[in-house]
């Protein structure tokens, strides 16, 4: 059984001018001590997904339908977290069992409170530590990702840029989660201090058999820690496998073309390719395939119908007409 079960999730956002359906029909699963990729442009229901996945989407956003399942092993119940009520979701499931890495961290942190006192709030109001029981912990989170003592006392502005970093994934990182969220966790970073932080997070999940969710549209971070990727197009996953063969064998064109715009320091070099038009605005997406008004192989029927997910591989998946039956 896997840890975590996605199953046609819907996550629509209720505006005054519509709805836009930001995950439309999402599906996935996450093994224990997996580490999945969560890739496309900005606005294509990314981040949405991962808030769905802590029960909290942003507001107005709700989830509209399907299934979160999370198997919690502990207590030999399998929650589903779509449907849960939300004082149960605060009791059983966020923070303690997902927990997430927010997408800049000096947004994370409260500018007016000294970081040890941050990281020690979780552990004193969800896990009813005492306050020198949760300073104890913070000093054993700090030491795990790499910062000594002392920066429990300070604030975050006498912080560098990649200290915060740790410090929010030592917050993510305080109830012991079994799968960690990590939503653009190097944006904002210089490269250095980039492989620093994921080389930190390769060895916080080798070492617990941790789940990583790991949220990007750079997909040579993915590259570099990811066992399965997800390539997401305007709120839905258009091709999932085993990330030897997205990168090597890519089956859907916007996969092709996001893998051709990558730079590479190695090998011939080629122009990098970008991929004209926008993505279809969520609120009255394109019948059929949402890709076909940029597509270079549309074909008549990618206007009219929705193309199925298709196994092409072992455990790969893609959505396209060029590979489905009609
Ligand atoms: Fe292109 Fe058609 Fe495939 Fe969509 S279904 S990606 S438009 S070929």
């Amino acid at each position: 059984m896997p840890l975590l079960e996605v199953k046609n999730l819907k996550t629509y956002y209720y505006t005054l001018r519509g709805v836009v359906k930001a995950v439309d029909d999402v599906s996935f699963t996450l093994e224990k001590g997996e580490v999945l990729g969560l890739a496309g442009e900005s606005g294509c229901g990314k981040s949405t997904v991962a808030w769905s996945l802590l029960g909290m989407p942003p507001s107005p956003g709700r989830i509209a339908g399907g299934h979160i399942y999370l198997h919690d092993d502990e207590a030999g119940e399998t929650y589903d977290i779509a449907n849960m009520a939300e004082e149960e979701l605060r009791s059983k499931v966020r923070w303690r069992k997902i927990s997430m890495v927010f997408q800049g961290a000096m947004n994370a942190l409260t500018p007016v409170h000294r970081v040890g006192d941050q990281i020690a709030e979780p552990l004193i109001l969800h896990a009813g530590m005492t306050k020198e029981e949760a300073m104890n912990r913070v000093v054993e989170l700090l030491n795990m990702v790499g910062l000594d003592d002392t920066i429990a006392m300070r604030y975050p502005h006498e912080l560098s840029g990649g200290q915060k970093q740790r410090v929010v994934i030592a917050m993510a990182l305080a109830l012991d989660p079994d799968i960690v969220i990590a939503d653009e966790p190097t944006t904002a970073l210089d490269v250095v201090v980039q492989a620093q932080i994921l080389n930190l997070m390769k060895e916080l999940q080798w070492k617990k058999k941790r789940s990583i969710i790991l949220i990007t549209h750079d997909l040579s971070i993915i590259a570099e820690l990811a066992d399965k990727v997800a390539i997401m197009y305007a709120g839905k996953i258009v091709e999932i496998g085993p990330s030897s063969e997205i990168f090597n064998n890519p089956q859907h064109p916007y996969t092709q073309l996001l893998l051709k715009a990558i730079p590479r320091l190695r090998g011939p070099i080629d122009k990098l390719a970008y991929i004209p038009g926008t993505p279809p605005d969520l609120m009255s997406p394109p019948p059929g395939c949402r890709f076909y008004p940029r597509c270079p192989y549309a074909m008549d029927v990618c206007m009219r119908e929705e193309p199925e997910m298709v196994e092409v591989g072992k455990d790969h998946y893609v959505a396209c007409w060029l590979h489905s039956k009609r």
